[in-house]
């Protein structure tokens, strides 16, 4: 599994999402920073979120 802070990608939540790869990850990275944080997600904000994966 993986998984992904959303506190290390600098915002003050607690979410932390899981999944088996690092693309399944950034698929729900996407929805959870427009529903929660208003931004979007573009290619260089995911090739950033990829450097802060971590084994879980
Ligand atoms: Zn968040």
């Amino acid at each position: 599994m993986k998984e992904l802070s959303c506190r290390d990608a600098g915002f003050d939540c607690d979410t932390v999402l899981r999944g088996e790869t690092v693309d399944d990850l950034l698929d729900q990275a996407g929805p959870h920073a427009k529903q929660v944080h208003g931004i979007e997600v573009t290619p260089d904000r995911a090739a950033q979120l990829r450097t802060l994966v971590r084994d879980a």
